[in-house]
């Protein structure tokens, strides 16, 4: 594709052909408030706060659905764009309850970011109080339709990237809500718990119920050591806990995506009952040994069985939640070290 020159703010841009005005402004550096849009998702045009003025052209524009041309002057901040963004961020905070703090996005939420470049008014607009009960039927994460701007993201996730179609808006005007399939329990739904559409979520109204035991205050690259996909993944984690999990954007493998496994199950890193030294049974009580003590005992025994009753009376079974080079090894291990084929592996946990 070839490469387009336009203005934006005064600035000359040069952007690829096709990209849509609001990522040809992000790759130049210069931010357009945006709510509904994503990188990973089809154009919406949903929220309206990304509006722009392109010279020649009547009214104002939505700039995550209007592709750059050759010329283009593009303007995203004037009297007129600046007063509708604030009259649109004013109408989204009258509908909600506007309890930040205690919000389990507070500092990580995306209308707070718009709110703060826009510099709303206080109390312009008056919205009946919502009242929506929570669905915390799903084991991972709790809907809560309070806090939800219908931006659409957590649908167009579910149906652009999971290709499950779990939940849509369901019926009009000011009872519009997300809705998972038949307005049934989330949890009864064909939804697989990915936790996908909480990810995408700019606000907290999906949120993950781990998140209320409070904010990471660090967090790890890593690999997901549950099956062969090996999608990147950041650990989330608050002192010695780790409190969750979100996908690596930048891994080839997964671009941010984490199945339930991945993203959910953590848990057991925490877990008090979690083995983290070998056991060596002794009788019928399992003891505490050292790494040592234990490869020693294993390599003494197998040397055993092998003399006594040859190297078919050895099995070998290798684990998903190894890496590729470690299945290598015990394959390898198993063939020219015990002098069998009796390996196995269970393909996903
Ligand atoms: S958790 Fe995954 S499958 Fe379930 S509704 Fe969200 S995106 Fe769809
Ligand atoms: S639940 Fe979140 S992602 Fe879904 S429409 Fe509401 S605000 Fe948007
Ligand atoms: S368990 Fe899920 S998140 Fe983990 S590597 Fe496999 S597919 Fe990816």
């Amino acid at each position: 594709m070839g490469e387009i020159t336009l203005k934006i703010d005064g600035k000359t841009v040069e952007a690829e052909e096709g990209l849509t005005l609001l990522q040809a402004a992000g790759s130049a550096g210069i931010y357009i408030p945006a709510l509904c849009a994503d990188g990973d998702l089809e154009p919406y045009g949903g929220c309206r706060l990304c509006i722009v003025e392109v010279e020649g052209w009547a009214g104002l524009h939505a700039s995550c659905t209007t592709k750059v041309s050759e010329g283009m002057v593009v303007r995203t901040t004037s009297s007129l764009i600046d007063s509708v963004r604030r009259t649109l961020v004013e109408l989204l905070m009258a509908n909600g309850h506007g309890d930040c703090l205690t919000c389990p996005a507070n500092q990580r939420c995306e209308l707070q970011k718009v709110a703060a470049y826009v510099m709303p008014q206080e109390g312009r607009f008056r919205g009946v109080e919502p009242a929506h009960p929570w669905d915390e039927s799903n084991p991972f994460f709790t809907l809560d339709m309070n806090r939800c701007i219908l931006c659409g993201k957590c649908v167009r996730t579910c149906d652009e990237i999971q290709f499950l179609h779990a939940l849509d808006l369901a019926y009009r005007g000011y009872e519009t809500k997300v809705s998972p399939d038949f307005d049934q329990p989330w949890v009864e739904s064909i939804c697989e718990n990915c936790g996908q559409c909480e990810a995408k979520c700019p606000v907290g109204a999906i949120y993950e119920r781990a998140r209320l035991e409070g904010a990471p205050s660090a967090e790890t690259r890593t690999i997901c050591a549950y099956c062969g996909v090996g999608c990147g993944l950041y650990l989330l984690t608050r002192g010695e806990r780790v409190v969750g999990v979100r996908g690596d954007p930048e891994n080839p493998v997964n671009e941010g995506r984490l199945c339930v496994k991945g993203r959910f199950g953590y848990d057991f890193i925490n877990h008090p009952e979690r083995l983290t030294s070998p056991l060596i049974k002794e009788g019928s009580r399992f003891v505490e040994s050292t790494w040592e003590e234990a490869l020693d005992l294993v390599a003494r025994r197998l040397s055993e069985i092998k003399k006594e009753h040859g190297p078919e009376a050895i099995a070998v079974l290798a684990s998903a939640k190894a890496t590729n080079e470690e299945n290598y090894l015990i394959q390898k291990f198993a063939r020219a070290v015990i002098g069998c084929n009796n390996i196995d592996h269970c393909a996903r946990l």
